[in-house]
């Protein structure tokens, strides 16, 4: 109560700020802050915060108190449900729906909306990159079926609780600085729920919920990459009577590819070539996401060199378009060389090096030659087929 902060700066406006104003700039911090949009631990509290100062303040009764008592003029006057109930929101129902897809989370004080549950799924590199349906099965508290929920015995039905009138609160008038407030506490005799059993169902003994465990199938769409959460609306606990259920929330978890490593929508991939493969260039097969494509290594291809395959990398999440695939070339030196192979190398080296070996050794190139039928083959072909056996 007493570090609270103040209405006019959590909104950023002055204190003679207009409604218009008040409105725009809650209706801007509103869309920031969201807790389905940003992600940050602390946009949750300060969505509160900012639509408390709101409701507050949007309400010219309400301000007139705050301006003239501070927060002592509201506190305890209402609840943060009472302000995203009753407040004069003007303008707040179209943010709202945007969010929650219209309605509210839950009633003031009355039956509890069911708790959210959470699901880590863990699927395939290709099922996360093509999109997968997966049942799961979920342990959750769902409503009584013999009883539809309502937790009376069949063939009977809860009373209205006869203190409350059935609404599950009871309103308290109270004075505080010479000016009325009312407040409402959740009923006693009902416990808030504004309904009395007198005859449990005997399956859930009068609570209306039950445990059980439900498949539920889930469609991961292409795409999806681990860490992200998809939120199965309705399909967390069950809430109690009257109020709604909670949703269930699927953290995806991607096993890790023996080929292929993803960065976002682009596919790493490696690709071992020859020594001849790049200092000759040459066309050769890359395994993708697609299947096996030609690439052409053009000639002098340094080893780690990376070419980028267009297109065929990861859809995008929400269609549009693809990732690429970044192929990285790594130049391979043969652990072991044929005679042949050794002798051809020393020549390439020599001559390298711009120095002629001994005459003796050059009569191996000349059988290897006259073994190919009359081929124009040059030098560095021949040592390309030797090396590529
Ligand atoms: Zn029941
Ligand atoms: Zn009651």
């Amino acid at each position: 109560m007493g570090n609270k902060r103040d209405y006019y700066d959590i909104l950023g406006v002055s204190k003679d700020a207009s409604a218009e104003e008040i409105k725009k700039k809650y209706r801007k911090l509103a869309l920031k802050y969201h807790p389905d949009r940003n992600h940050d631990p602390e946009a949750e509290d300060k969505f509160k915060e900012i639509s408390e100062a709101y409701a507050i303040l949007s309400d010219s009764e309400k301000r007139a108190q705050y301006d003239r008592f501070g927060h002592a003029g509201i506190d305890g006057q209402y609840s943060a449900e009472d302000i995203f109930r009753g407040a004069d929101f003007g303008g707040f129902g179209d943010i709202f729906d945007m969010f929650f897809g219209g309605g509210g989370r839950r009633g003031p004080r009355g039956p509890r909306q069911g708790a959210d549950l959470q699901y880590e799924l863990i699927v395939n590199f290709e099922e996360a990159v093509f999109g997968v349906q997966k049942d799961i099965n979920i342990p959750r508290t769902e409503n009584c079926a013999s009883c539809n929920g309502s937790g009376a015995k069949a063939g009977t039905s809860p009373k209205r609780c006869p203190k409350c009138g059935g609404t599950g609160q009871v309103r308290t008038t109270r004075t505080t600085f010479g000016m009325q407030f009312v407040s409402t506490t959740p009923c006693s005799s009902c416990h808030g729920r504004g309904q009395i059993i007198e005859s449990p169902c005997p399956t859930c003994r009068g609570s209306g919920r039950v445990r059980n465990t439900r498949k539920i199938s889930v469609d991961v769409p292409a795409g999806t990459d681990s860490g992200m959460t998809l939120r199965l609306s309705g399909e967390g606990e069950a809430g109690e009577p009257g109020a709604p259920p909670g949703d269930l929330y699927v953290r995806l978890h991607v096993r890790e590819h023996k080929q292929f490593k993803r960065v976002d929508f682009d596919i790493i991939s490696e690709l071992p070539i020859s020594f001849p493969q790049a200092a000759l260039g040459a066309d050769v097969m890359v395994e993708t996401l697609y299947g096996r494509v030609k690439m052409n290594i053009p000639a002098g291809t340094q080893t780690h060199s990376v070419f980028r395959l267009k297109g065929k990398g990861v859809q995008r999440l929400h269609g549009y378009g693809k990732g690429d695939q970044l192929v990285r070339v790594i130049l391979k030196t043969p652990p072991k060389l044929t005679k042949e192979q050794k002798v051809l190398l020393e020549q390439f080296e020599a001559l390298s090096e711009g120095k002629r070996k001994k005459k003796e050794e050059q009569p191996k190139t000349e059988e290897l030659g006259a073994k190919g039928e009359k081929s124009k083959k040059g030098f560095f072909d021949k040592v390309k087929d030797a090396l590529e056996g």
